[in-house]
């Protein structure tokens, strides 16, 4: 059973195609070049490129796939969050395939994609829930498939964000987070940031103090690699210590990281450490995607779940506990 999904939430053309639950082909087009010269993602912009690059994108992906249209069991799409005119192209795309096609549809959470990237095919709920991205620090217990609970979230930046802001800081190319692990590998010292929230009860993110840290740290003259090293140190034992006192608390001995964020080796590595069973997306699947969308759309057609009804918008607002 073919399931094509599309992901268009932000700044990448995402197209992919799932057979029985496993990834057959996963393109992205980037738009980073386009959005570079404005040091930020510009949503008009995105929008426009999403919709020059959509149609032959999917064509593309059908192509490697060896498969036409036709043979497309469902498709799904990105109904949000994200920023609502890239969103609407994906998603009005996939709708009008599905409507052309006469196959079902399914409007997917954004948040649920990266998790079902990360979700291995045996496991069953409960576990807990790490999504670490560019606009997400969000950690829930997952009770089913779409039966989520949120424990914490960031109360400022988000983790892809930080590292993004701090590379740029450090004048390296963005995306931010590949940047500063790299240049991390090459220091061969280290300049300590504080752990945020170390004494915090409840399960919250911070990344700002990190980022204000790193700005003193560049004035007083401290090199680039010691400083990408001791931020991200720091980032990663933030999220390691938020988690595991969730799983302590909770009781749950399983977690899924997932997200851009997740590509991280040191937050791997650190993870790993941490006395849980830690399951992570595999290469290619932990930043925005469309194979992820449609191993979504697997699990809540597996799960029994109805598909969305046509009329259903895209929208930039969506909590996942929602969804
Ligand atoms: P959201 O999913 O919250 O809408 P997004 O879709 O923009 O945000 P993703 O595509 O999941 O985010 O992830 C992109 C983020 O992941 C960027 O901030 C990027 O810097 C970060 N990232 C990617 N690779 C790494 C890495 N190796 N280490 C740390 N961060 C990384
Ligand atoms: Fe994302």
């Amino acid at each position: 059973m073919w399931i094509l999904g599309i992901d268009t939430s932000c700044d990448d053309t995402g197209v992919g195609l799932v057979k029985d639950g496993e990834v057959v082909v996963n393109l992205v087009a980037s738009q980073v070049a386009l959005h570079q010269a404005f040091g930020g993602v510009v949503p008009e912009l995105a929008s426009r490129e999403h919709l020059k690059v959509i149609r032959p994108l999917a064509e593309k992906a059908l192509a490697e796939a060896g498969i036409g249209p036709k043979d497309l069991s469902l498709v799904a799409a990105t109904r949000g969050p994200g920023l609502i005119g890239a969103l609407l192209v994906g998603y009005t795309f996939a709708k009008g395939l599905a409507w052309a096609l006469r196959k079902p549809f399914y409007a997917i959470h954004h948040l649920e994609a990266h998790i079902a990237a990360a979700w291995p095919p045996g496991l069953s709920p409960p576990f807990l829930a790490l999504v670490a991205s560019g606009g997400h620090t969000h950690l829930f217990a997952v009770e089913a498939l779409g039966r989520y609970r949120l424990l914490g979230a960031t109360r400022d930046d988000a983790a892809g964000e930080a590292f993004d802001k701090v590379a740029r800081l450090l004048g390296l190319g963005f995306p931010g987070g590949p940047e500063i692990e790299r240049l991390a590998q090459e220091a061969r010292e280290k300049v300590p940031f504080p752990v945020p929230l170390k004494d915090q009860k409840g399960y919250e993110f911070s990344f700002s103090g990190l980022k204000t840290k790193a700005v003193q740290l560049v004035e007083a003259g401290h090199p680039a690699p010691a400083l990408a090293r001791g931020f991200q140190e720091a980032a990663v034992e933030h999220l390691a210590q938020v988690v595991i006192r969730a799983a302590q608390d909770t009781g749950h001995r399983v977690l899924l990281v997932a997200g851009g964020v997740a590509a991280n080796r040191a937050l791997q590595a650190r993870f790993r450490e941490a006395g849980l069973t830690v399951y992570f997306p595999p290469r290619g699947l932990s930043q925005d995607n469309g194979a992820m969308v449609a191993l979504a759309a697997w699990r809540r057609y597996q799960g029994g779940f109805p598909p969305s009804p046509l009329s259903l918008g895209a929208t930039a607002y969506w909590p996942l506990e929602e969804a």
